[in-house]
Formats: structure tokens, sequence, C-alpha cells
């Protein structure tokens, strides 16, 4: 049966203490979108919603979707959907990066065109955390340009609090995670 959530049952001490974005967010970062520089792991679920709404993003990236992809799925089942692909990246970016301004065409739908969210991979909606092997953990924080290190970093949420939303919707929360988020 595909998975309607990915199961975690720990969390780690530095998401719970990690400021997480304050009021400036992405928009207001002059990060120039550098965490998207590298592609990102696409939820089989994610793919899915990809491909049906395949004419609005292909006529906005100007790329055929399946040029999009690598041709490797993982058979990590770790991901909605069980299973995941990484996207390929054209001129230094994810194919999916809007072009010549800041921004994401899924994270785009979502919010112009109210498809799923789910339409938008699960990795790139929680960074800086990421998960694995049932332990929700924050990446390494090689972005060193990304809204959340900043020295003025103003915000009174930590990264788990910021990031609560996609973490609710994505993960079937059990065990010492559930302790410590109802806590
Ligand atoms: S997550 Fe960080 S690096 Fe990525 S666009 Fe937002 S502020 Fe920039
Ligand atoms: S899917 Fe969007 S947010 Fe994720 S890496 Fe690609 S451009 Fe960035």
């Amino acid at each position: 049966m595909k998975k309607s959530k990915i199961t975690i049952t720990d969390i780690s001490d530095d998401v719970l203490k990690k400021k997480g974005f304050d009021h400036k967010g992405c928009y207001g970062c002059s990060c120039n979108d550098s965490c998207c520089r590298y592609g990102c792991e696409v939820d089989k679920e994610s793919y899915d919603l990809i491909f049906q709404n395949r004419k609005i993003i292909e006529k906005s990236i100007g790329i055929k979707l399946e040029e999009c992809f690598e041709k490797e799925w993982s058979d990590d089942d770790e991901y909605l959907g069980n299973n995941s692909v990484d996207t390929k990246t054209f001129k230094g970016y994810c194919a999916f990066k809007l072009k010549d301004k800041k921004g994401c065409i899924l994270f785009e739908l979502v919010s112009k065109n109210k498809v799923s969210r789910r339409i938008i991979p699960s990795i790139c909606r929680l960074y800086p955390l990421t998960w694995g092997n049932g332990k929700l953990t924050i990446t390494d924080d090689r972005e060193k340009h990304c809204n959340y290190l900043q020295k003025d970093n103003k915000s009174k949420k930590t990264v788990l609090e910021t990031q609560m939303e996609h973490v609710k919707d994505i993960f079937h929360i059990e065990g010492k995670a559930k302790e410590i988020i109802s806590s």
C-alpha cells in the first residue's frame, strides 16, 4: 500500500534548539535560492502531481518534464508514494526553479493555482529539516546565506515550530517524536 505519510519516531536535539525562519522568509532573503542549486529528491506522490500539471509547468520552465528527472529511482520507501527520483539541474539550478526571478514553479502552483501542496517535494517543504531512518534532523547548514542562519535572525520560533505545518502534513509522528511534539 502506498504511504500517505512517512513515519518518524525520533527528533534530533538541534531541531528543537535552532532558530527557524524569521519574518523575511525566503522571498526577503538575499540567498539567490542557493538551496535549489543541486536539485532535489522528488517524492513519487509529488512526481505524479507534477505530471498532472505538466502543461502549466512546461510553459513556465520551458523544459519537457521527461527531461527534468534522472532515470534511476531510489526505491527508498521513506518518501510519500514509497519512492523518489532526483531532479536534473539546468544552468546551475533545479529544473523547477523559476526563470529570472526568485522561487519555484511548484510553490507558485500551490500559492496561485491552489494545487495540492503535495506537489512540492517533501525535502523542499521541510528545508532545513530533513529525515532518515525514522528520525527528523537538520541539514548540514551548507547554505550560509539562508534566512534562518543570518546573524540578525529575530525569530522567536525554533526551526521545528516554523516548519510544523509541513511536519504534520508529511509525517506520521510516533513514539519519542510524538512525546516531544506534544510536550
Ligand atoms: S530555504 Fe534558505 S536558501 Fe532556500 S530560498 Fe529560502 S532562504 Fe533561500
Ligand atoms: S523543486 Fe523547487 S524548491 Fe525544490 S529544489 Fe527544485 S526549484 Fe528548489
